[in-house]
């Protein structure tokens, strides 16, 4: 199997003359100050354009048009599931030789299955759950953020950030400074001692002012009347699955009404505040402002949450997409204030696509090898 990799890198490139004019003057390479990774979970390559109509201008339009997409990059593995994919993006290898062959995987020594990134003997940090207990140990190469460090002396910041812990730890890599991910039980973001034995103050910061449950009372309706959404079946078909027990699966979605903090991992509010924490991280450890280059990896993991729950023919995805497009116009507007138009470099790609419902499929006569449940 292939995986068809969506990249769209962002290149403010009419700031490099003026690195170029300063190159004549003195002896530094033209270099970004940070560059910033963002992958989002089961984005399919063609939501780029399927929803393009109602993307704004500083969003996906703007690495559009501001930078260039690689369409056609392929590396063969199998199967494409999130911690292969985040893997394979950040280290251009493959399972059989990165190590990391799916989500859970046996190790042929002992035959025991084991998670991705389990690690028994490191500790939660920032939580009294066992979600910490995650390490990258089970990655066999370095990733791209390992090699800026190797070639910075270890100078530079690398941190990852991600509702999935897998999709914080492994693209950072084996020597990262942190790597955060989400703690359903106290709704805190959290790392493993394998990182460090405390929380950074502003990570403490960021825990104690409640976010999670002020997003989540805001419950989840459409952008836009629900009528509009031209990409998608009706809000209730039969393709759908239905969220926090709700009767149909339709909109409003009643967040506020959830117990727990883990239903933000399901609704728009998850790529937020994920994107609330890049924020932060860029200013509290000051990326971007070193004498090398920093890295910031983000992947966005509620789209996959969401794809799952209703398919990707629901106005539920389809909202979540032009939601996304504006958190990202937010963010990068943000980047362009605190680390400067022209020094920073993102690339968005996906971890995987999503297949078509398979009763939809056979519905519309695609399909007649699944049998109907
Ligand atoms: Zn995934």
């Amino acid at each position: 199997m292939k995986l068809k990799s969506l990249v769209v890198l962002l290149v403010a490139f009419y700031c490099l003359p003026s690195i170029a004019q300063q190159s004549k003057t003195s002896t530094a390479l033209p270099r970004p100050k940070l560059v910033v990774g963002i992958v989002v979970d089961q984005m399919r390559w063609d939501f780029l354009y399927r929803y393009f109509d109602r993307y704004q201008a500083g969003g996906f339009k703007r690495m559009l048009n501001e930078g260039f997409t690689c369409e056609n990059t392929n590396i063969d593995y199998v199967p494409t599931v999130t911690a292969i994919g985040h893997t394979t993006i950040y280290t251009g290898s493959v399972p059989a030789i990165h190590g990391i062959a799916g989500n859970d995987f046996i190790i042929q020594s002992s035959g025991k299955s084991m998670y991705c990134t389990e690690d028994t003997s490191v500790q939660t940090v920032g939580s009294t759950s066992s979600a910490g207990k995650m390490s990258p140990r089970n990655l066999l190469t370095t990733t791209v953020t390992d090699e800026l460090k190797l070639a910075t002396n270890f100078r530079s910041k690398v941190i990852g950030i991600s509702l999935k812990d897998r999709g914080g730890i492994l693209p950072a890599g084996h020597s990262a400074n942190a790597a955060y991910w989400f703690d359903d039980v106290s709704g805190n973001w959290i790392t493993s001692s394998y990182y460090m034995n405390d929380l950074p103050t502003w990570v403490k910061q960021f825990n104690s002012e409640g976010k999670v449950k002020k997003y989540l009372q805001q419950d989840w309706n459409t952008l836009y009347p629900v009528n509009t959404y031209l990409q998608s079946f009706p809000d209730n078909n039969s393709y759908e699955g239905k969220l926090n027990g709700a009767a149909t699966p339709t909109f409003p979605i009643k967040t506020s009404t959830a117990t727990g903090f883990s239903l933000i991992r399901s609704t728009p509010y998850g790529n937020s505040i994920t994107l609330d924490l890049a924020k932060s991280a860029i200013t509290s450890e000051a990326l971007g402002k070193n004498t090398v280059t920093d890295f910031l990896a983000v992947s966005l993991s509620s789209p996959d949450y969401i794809g799952h729950q209703f398919g990707p023919n629901s106005v539920e995805v389809e909202d979540t997409y032009l939601r996304l497009d504006q958190d990202l116009a937010t963010f990068f507007s943000f980047l362009d204030t605190k680390v400067g138009k022209g020094n920073y470099t993102v690339f968005l790609s996906a971890d995987h696509g999503v297949a078509h419902n398979p009763n939809l499929l056979q519905d519309f006569g695609m399909e007649d090898r699944y049998k109907k449940i």
